[in-house]
């Protein structure tokens, strides 16, 4: 399997080279350079299979001759024997026709940890004959830095610096990052918000002395194999479920709820893709009105989806403008020139073929978490609620019709203060984390500037 450049100037790169990749270097994004399908019978046969087999099933065909589903289903069962429900991704019946797909199993309680574990093992299979192994350095608001730290804690093939901004990430985020104590891994308070995390890492990525010195890698949601393994849980909840549904996936880089779409068109039977945002609601916009415009971020109770600037959303465009780079290209130099992209009407048809968009307020959210507990006793966490929010929304207008599954994104008690608030009931850790709040922290405090994040990487990097 071959991947492409969405700008169309890189030279085509393989699976293994797609597991290390972050941006291409025309500053596109890879996407398969076509997609593998699979047909009816084969999609049948998925419901058979459990998780790991199911994972190694899909991903065989994204990693084409370079590696074979017998050892995929070894690293997926190391990946998720750490998950606490044996299905890993558990398909719950809410109400009517409503279902929810539990994604916070993991040893982070969100989402990201599905595919951050496989990816972690694909790291060191890409590595194996390398001569040493990948600093990565990443800027997290929360739970990518959670998912990257418990995934690559312990590896001899990566070691990690994760940035967040010291005193903006909730305490419960922090602790399961800084609990972590192994020696690849370092934690690094910024005194600065998020925004200052991500320009530190830009700079660093973009310093070529410092490369020199140090193999980076990024594992952020660009990464294409990442995207790959989300596909999994809609083929096997669909399996699940018996019959074809509609999807509505609180979104923030557009990276989840464009797995769906990259499973739909590997020939999953899905009526819908129902994109839920907060309200830092760009996503909604561009879908609905065709204007993509970035704008300022607005903090919320759903801090994983407080995002302005959707990178996935590049995938779908070039996917609409039927991978024509050239008016892909012409398009984001719209956007890096005016600050917005206007997109022509035919694109904005195309894409609600697929796709319907819609936001949830604050109140809205708190209401959802209260009503949800009430009707049956669930507890939801903010992510989720805005995905239920947003369910009811394309209900009436009809925009979906039929079975709907809202990927629940998070464990209410990865954001407890907002569900004890919403709902009057404080929820509890998994057993697994009674001591989260004793346990010793590690972290290194930095002031939000790229020099001392240097130094820190040379003063505990072991590979250089
Ligand atoms: C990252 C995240 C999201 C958004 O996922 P995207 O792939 O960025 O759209 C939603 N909910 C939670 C809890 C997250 O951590």
């Amino acid at each position: 399997m071959r991947y492409i450049s969405t700008r169309g100037r890189a030279a085509p790169i393989g699976f293994r080279a797609a597991v290390l990749s972050g941006l291409a270097p025309d500053g596109g994004l890879y996407v398969p350079a076509s997609w593998p399908a699979l047909s009816p019978a084969e999609i049948d046969a998925i419901a058979g299979l459990d998780f790991c087999d199911a994972a190694a099933r899909i991903l065989a065909l994204f990693a084409g001759d370079e590696l074979s589903e017998e050892a995929l289903r070894g690293f997926a069962q190391h990946a998720y024997a750490a998950f606490d429900d044996r299905a890993v991704a558990p398909l719950r019946h809410l109400s009517g026709d409503d279902y929810v797909l539990e994604l916070f199993h993991g040893p982070t309680l969100a989402f990201k940890d599905v595919a951050m574990r496989l990816l972690a093992q694909l790291y060191d299979w890409a590595l194996d004959d390398a001569p040493r192994g990948k600093t990565i350095i990443g800027a997290t608001s929360g739970d990518t830095g959670g998912a990257a730290i418990a995934a690559f804690s312990g590896s001899s093939k990566a070691e990690v610096f994760m940035l967040h901004p010291k005193g903006r990430i909730s305490e419960v985020q922090r602790r399961i990052m800084t609990t972590v104590d192994v020696d690849n891994i370092v934690n690094i308070a910024v005194e600065g918000s998020f925004d200052d995390c991500q320009r530190i890492v830009k700079d660093l990525f973009a310093d070529k002395a410092f490369n020199a010195r140090v193999d980076l890698g990024g594992v952020n949601s660009i990464n294409w194999v990442r995207l790959a393994i989300q596909t999994v849980y809609y083929f096997t909840a669909t399996a699940a479920l018996g019959e074809a549904a509609s999807f509505v996936v609180p979104t923030g880089n557009f990276g989840d709820v464009f797995a769906g779409y990259v499973a739909k068109r590997m020939g999953l039977p899905c009526r819908k893709l129902g994109v839920a945002v907060n309200e830092n609601d760009i996503m909604r916009r561009v879908i609905n009105d065709g204007v993509y415009e970035p704008s300022t971020v607005r903090p919320t109770t759903s801090p994983s989806m407080d995002i302005q600037v959707a990178s996935n959303f590049e995938r779908l465009l070039f996917e609409s403008v039927d991978l024509d780079a050239a008016m892909l290209s012409a398009l984001m130099a719209q956007l890096e020139d005016e600050r917005r992209m206007v997109l022509p009407p035919s694109l904005v048809e195309k894409i609600a073929a697929d796709f319907c968009a819609d936001r949830a307020e604050e109140g809205e959210v708190s209401a959802k978490i209260k009503s949800v507990k009430a009707s049956g006793g669930m507890l939801v966490d903010p992510h989720t609620a805005v995905g239920l929010v947003a369910l009811d929304k394309f209900r009436l207008r009809r925009e979906i019709e039929g079975p709907a599954v809202v990927l629940s994104t998070a464990h209410p008690a990865k954001f407890p203060d907002a569900v004890a608030e919403a709902s009057g009931e404080y929820p509890a850790l998994p057993a697994r984390y009674a001591d989260l709040m004793s346990l010793r922290e590690n972290l290194i405090e930095a002031p939000a500037e790229a020099a001392a994040i240097r130094a820190i990487v040379f003063a505990h990097s072991k590979f250089v």
